[in-house]
């Protein structure tokens, strides 16, 4: 048996990853998209997602491809219609919303999945396994990119709920709280907003895990290559990188594990199987960590940012 999937939201991730991801992926199919925009060759399009669940009564799971402005109210149609739910990073716009969902989803015994892709990473988990045996004296996090390489034109970024530069940082928070047993702390933040935005261009954070100490440097700015890199020290000395937004895994210069990029397609073999044992996959800890910098950041006002400048 296959499982239907309907899309919504046919922007940069849709189109480079979540399409392909599922043409790959074994016991699921695409069956519709809804998109205000787009349509599909071969795949009935509609312009919502109302119009999409109407047309559909065969869709199994939808999977929200969307900004997370809006997220929760889709998230809640497709529960309330009786569909499981896939969900993008950040899986909702704040807390209070995804604990809505998750409730939503338990009561109406469907199957609820917050993705968080880059634990997917090739060596993510060569990483994690290699840590378990040791203990990490230092974490640094360096996670730095050109916004105008990486969200050309995409305005909800920098609108409230577009998380800024966290939208690209949590993606090294949800690896973080992947690699670590203790639980992650937030102790303090800061966060560049430039004048006449709405959200950070760049944050500095420092964080715990029982008495580990983290620093994260997270930064739109970057005008060269972009570096998505993790640095362990550990208690003996070694010096370990999972680099390349987790794709390499180093100790000591010397390569443990690298791989290629199946994020997506282990996503969607995820959700086929949570939805087969019915079960959820709702982990809240990086989605948590950026809201307390939220909570308790120092913000700094920094000059205005030109998103059409030249690269
Ligand atoms: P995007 O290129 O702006 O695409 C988002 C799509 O959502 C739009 O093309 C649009 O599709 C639909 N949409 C619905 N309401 C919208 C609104 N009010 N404003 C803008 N678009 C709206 O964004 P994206 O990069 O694909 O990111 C979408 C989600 O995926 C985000 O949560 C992001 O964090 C996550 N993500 C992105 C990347 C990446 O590299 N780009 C990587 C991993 C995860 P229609 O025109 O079809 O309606």
């Amino acid at each position: 048996m296959s499982l239907a999937i309907g899309l919504v939201g046919l922007g940069a991730i849709a189109k480079a990853q979540h399409l392909p991801a599922i043409a790959a992926t074994e016991g699921v199919h695409l069956a519709a998209i809804a998109s205000r925009n787009a349509a599909l060759p071969d795949v009935p399009s509609h312009h919502g997602l109302t119009e999409m669940l109407a047309a559909h009564p065969e869709l199994d799971i939808v999977s929200l491809c969307t900004p997370p402005q809006g997220r929760f109210e889709q998230g809640m149609e497709v529960l309330h219609a009786g569909r499981h739910l896939m969900l993008e990073k950040p899986p909702a716009m704040s807390l209070s919303e995804i604990e809505t969902l998750r409730e939503t989803a338990a009561q109406a015994g469907r199957t609820i999945f917050a993705t968080w892709h880059s634990r997917e990473a090739a060596a993510v988990e060569a990483a994690r396994t290699w840590l378990l045996e040791r203990k990490a004296k230092h974490i640094t996090i360096a996670w730095r990119e050109d916004v105008r390489k990486w969200h050309p034109g995409q305005e909800w970024i920098w609108q409230p709920g577009g998380l800024g530069v966290f939208d690209p940082g949590i993606n090294a928070l949800s690896i973080l709280t992947r690699l670590l047993r203790d639980p992650v702390h937030l102790r303090s933040a800061t966060l560049s907003i430039p004048e006449g935005r709405q959200t950070p261009i760049a944050a500095e954070l420092t964080l715990c895990a029982g008495d580990t100490p983290v620093t994260a440097q997270f930064d739109w700015r970057e005008t060269g290559d972009e570096l998505w890199r993790i640095t362990i020290e550990t208690d003996e000395g070694d010096l370990a990188q999972l680099d390349k937004g987790g794709a390499e895994f180093s100790v000591n210069g010397v390569q443990i594990c690298s791989g290629d990029n199946h994020e997506y397609a282990r996503l969607y073999a995820r959700m086929r199987d949570l939805v087969a044992q019915g079960q959820s996959d709702l982990d809240l800890a990086p989605l948590r960590l950026v809201a307390d910098a939220f909570m308790t950041a120092r913000f700094s006002t920094v000059a205005p940012f030109d998103t059409e400048a030249a690269q």
